[in-house]
């Protein structure tokens, strides 16, 4: 018979303490929810955003000490590199990557330009590609490490006006479950989240009769809130969810089954 293993912290500790976590898109919405949550966790953060102030108001205003804010537009490898490196040095070994830095540029089919769809595949896709690939080599060496990549549901259904997005999506999908496969034997976990439609600037355009028709289409009658996703993040991030990775999670009211 097997002894029985306790994942829970020991007395007076928290579950993330001593672990550090890159949030990109970690200035707003989603990011900065997830952001909070680790760092109640007890992780320290670094929040990476286009914008550098905004960054650097985000991580100021964590729980906690020794948060810090990186401009960063993760679609470009050097800088995503150059980022990690920095906040390796100022934050600590990056424990824990959340790719959740994202955009939308919808269009219809027939009218989608060539720079809509490259933009958001750039962001949504090849940003998560770049800050994985420069977090995985410490996490490898280390034998220890956490991704989570922020999808859709919409990359699970589809939707009109939104192929690009979809797919970017959808895409992100398939490189969780290949990193999942590639990195489980060093003992890092990959798992995916996909959002329904959750309350942040992305849905601030929404008009009110697009709402109320959406919140038709939720079982749980509401849009998200960005704390909906943020505790599920916190979840897989720690020690509860050890045995589970290459998974995607649907954070959507039910929306999408
Ligand atoms: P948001 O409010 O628009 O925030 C996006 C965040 O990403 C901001 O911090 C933004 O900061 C950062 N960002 C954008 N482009 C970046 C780049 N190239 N490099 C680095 N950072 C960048 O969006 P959100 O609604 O919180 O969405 C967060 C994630 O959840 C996205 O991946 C989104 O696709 C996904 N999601 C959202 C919903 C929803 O309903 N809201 C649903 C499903 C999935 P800067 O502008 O300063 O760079």
């Amino acid at each position: 018979m097997t002894a029985a293993v306790s994942v829970a912290p020991s007395p007076g500790m928290r579950e993330l303490d001593g672990q550090v976590a890159l949030v990109t898109g970690g200035s707003r919405g989603i990011g900065r929810a997830v952001a909070k949550a680790l760092a109640e966790g007890g992780a320290k953060i670094a929040v990476v955003s286009r914008d550098g102030v905004r960054a650097d108001q985000a991580a100021e205003e964590l729980p906690g000490e020794g948060h810090r804010g990186f401009a960063c537009d993760v679609s470009d490898s050097g800088p995503a590199a150059q980022t990690l490196k920095a906040a390796e040095e100022l934050v600590g070994e990056v424990s824990i990557l959340v790719n959740n830095a994202g955009i939308t540029r919808d269009n219809i089919l027939l009218r989608m330009k060539n720079e809509e769809w490259d933009e958001v595949m750039l962001v949504n896709l090849k940003g998560a590609f770049n800050m994985t690939q420069a977090v995985s080599r410490g996490m490898m060496k280390r034998r220890q490490g956490v991704i989570l990549n922020v999808s859709s549901v919409v990359g699970l259904s589809g939707n009109a006006g939104q192929a690009n997005y979809a797919a970017s999506k959808a895409g992100l999908i398939g490189f969780t479950k290949s990193v999942a496969r590639e990195l489980a034997p060093r003992n890092i976990r990959c798992n995916a989240i996909a959002p329904g439609f959750i309350r942040t600037d992305m849905t601030a355009s929404l008009g009110e009769g697009v709402v109320d028709g959406l919140v038709e289409l939720i079982p749980l009658g509401r849009l998200g809130e960005p704390e909906d996703v943020a505790g599920v993040a916190r979840f897989l991030a720690g020690p509860w969810a050890r045995y589970i990775t290459g998974q995607t999670v649907s954070v959507d009211g039910g929306m999408v089954m």
